[in-house]
């Protein structure tokens, strides 16, 4: 098979998402009041209605209607005032009801958009940015510095309910086929479930991974689920065709079922764009069908050839009322809306003049980014800046490795602005950082006083210094030779020799500084 980068020069990938979100912040279900919770006993949260009996009538939950509203205003949908429930019937153990009930033609969030900034390597997958000035806009693509801004369009966003859970017990890795027998809970049945469409505008598996993550940080950030991809409230299915570069007709797609990380949606993609192209190349043609993403054989395999939607015979639910939302209702879902990813990214960049990257990435954390506040309010841009690189580079380190969060650390934001500030100032180098930040969370040190009891100051007194450059240079003619010819890597040298005499004290910056003075002169 051919690779990516290489199939992506002859063939354009079109790909659209469905992003399923259970709401797992809820209390209670979506038509009955059973209660919500992961991993609680087998079938012990159900009820005539979740349960499908006879003659049960549901009743919608009004936060799920809440939840949903707040996830099409945080993604730029309209919201449908009229709307109702569906039935979508089939029969199936792990649905006791025989139908699902959901939305038709009419969702209750319609028409978004998110705007998916790409830059580095992954932007070079784009084949259609020839010829872009800066900032020329181009179909959904807007060229930016180093690499564009992708405007995506969402279909709908439609409230459903999800299905039971099956075991299937005696088969390989938990799968039916070899299976002697299955069960099945009904806990999860009824729960409340958001499904985003895309439209199918995204042209890369980049592209892909980058809106569904920007949407989990959404999703996080307005608290309407946990998005957890490995426990399953957060799944995404990824319909993918090529087409030649210029072609306007959509080819056939397929579609790949439940990737549950952003890795697998990514890989699994870039696999089935390769695989499809290598059908074509041969003559041959893609048969429209679901496919299912294999990680540790890195393939994708034909699970079923697509049923029609004429199956399902959908038709409204005669025991829910359709519904009429007003304004005033809406505006008070809109005023719920906390500051979201971009904007808190933004406001970052504006207030501390962050590196537009680390801004983001701390403000798609909900905690990092209260963290990072908390720790930077008084602070000047350059402390700022340290706070930044120590909550994304040695304190997330340390919490991996420990399998922490955050908040479970006894680390204080005051005493991190504290150890940003002595970085800052040069007060102690960043070796000598990362020693005061582990004390930081071990024995809840105080960094000033850490660094004061370990004599740890860093000797930035230039006149000391100036001192020890002047004997070190001294001492060394031959290496004084070698810098004179041009070699002027041995600048390192004479920086270890002064950094032994200053027992690894000295201000490596001003060292530097002098010794490149010096060095010219001598
Ligand atoms: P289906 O009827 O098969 O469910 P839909 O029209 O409902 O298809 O679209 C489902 C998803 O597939 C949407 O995200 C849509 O953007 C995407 N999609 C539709 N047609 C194509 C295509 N030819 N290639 C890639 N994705 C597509
Ligand atoms: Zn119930
Ligand atoms: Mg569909």
């Amino acid at each position: 098979m051919k690779k990516l980068e290489e199939v992506l020069k002859d063939w354009e990938a079109v790909i659209g998402l469905e992003i399923h979100a259970e709401l797992t912040t809820l209390n209670t279900k979506m038509f009955c009041g059973c209660k919500l919770e992961f991993g609680a006993a087998p079938n012990t949260h159900t009820c005539p209605v979740c349960l499908g009996m006879p003659g049960a009538l549901p009743v919608p939950n009004k936060a799920a209607i809440e939840s949903i509203v707040l996830a099409g205003l945080a993604t730029n949908c309209d919201i449908e005032k009229h709307s109702m429930f569906y039935r979508k019937n089939y029969m199936y153990p792990d649905m006791a009801k025989n139908f699902q009930t959901t939305q038709g033609p009419v969702a209750f969030c319609m028409r978004g958009h998110l705007d998916l900034e790409v830059d580095g390597p992954a932007a070079k997958e784009r084949g259609d940015l020839a010829g872009l000035e800066v900032g020329e806009t181009r179909g959904n693509v807007t060229k930016t510095e180093d690499g564009y801004v992708a405007h995506v369009g969402i279909t709908r966003i439609h409230m459903e309910e999800d299905a039971g859970k099956m075991v299937h017990v005696g088969g390989g890795e938990g799968r039916i086929a070899g299976a002697t027998h299955s069960l099945v809970d009904y806990n999860r049945a009824g729960t409340p479930l958001i499904e985003l469409v895309t439209e199918p505008e995204l042209r890369t598996p980049e592209e892909a991974r980058l809106f569904m993550q920007k949407l989990r940080q959404i999703y996080l950030a307005i608290g309407i689920s946990d998005c957890s991809m490995e426990e399953g409230s957060m799944r995404c299915d990824g319909n993918i065709s090529l087409r030649r570069r210029g072609a306007t007709e959509f080819g056939t797609k397929t579609e790949l079922k439940n990737m549950n990380s952003f890795k697998n949606l990514h890989d699994g993609l870039a696999y089935e764009i390769c695989r499809q192209a290598e059908v074509l190349e041969n003559g041959g043609y893609i048969r429209q069908e679901t496919r299912h993403w294999d990680p540790s054989g890195k393939r994708t395999i034909c699970m079923r050839v697509k049923e029609t939607a004429d199956d399902y015979r959908l038709f409204p639910e005669p025991d829910l009322a359709p519904y009429d939302l007003t304004d005033e209702w809406i505006d008070g879902v809109r005023a719920k809306l906390p500051e979201l990813p971009d904007a808190k990214r933004d406001r970052f960049v504006a207030t501390w003049n962050l590196p537009k990257a680390d801004a983001a990435d701390l403000a798609g954390d909900k905690e990092s980014a209260a963290f990072f506040e908390e720790c930077a309010a008084g602070l000047d841009d350059a402390q700022a800046k340290k706070v930044a690189n120590l909550l994304l580079n040695d304190v997330s380190a340390y919490l991996k490795e420990k399998g922490l969060e955050l908040g479970e650390s006894q680390l204080a934001p005051s005493a991190l602005a504290e150890l940003a500030k002595l970085l800052a100032d040069d007060v102690i180098s960043s070796k000598q950082g990362k020693e005061v930040l582990t004390a930081m969370f071990e024995e809840g040190a105080d960094p000033a006083a850490y660094v004061e009891s370990h004599g740890m100051k860093q000797v930035s007194d230039t006149g000391a210094l100036e001192a020890i450059v002047d004997a070190v240079i001294a001492e060394n003619p031959g290496q004084v030779a070698k810098y004179k010819g041009g070699n002027t890597k041995v600048i390192g040298f004479f920086v270890g020799q002064c950094m032994k005499q200053t027992k690894g004290q000295g201000n490596p910056k001003l060292l530097n500084e002098l010794l490149a003075k010096k060095l010219d002169e001598a």
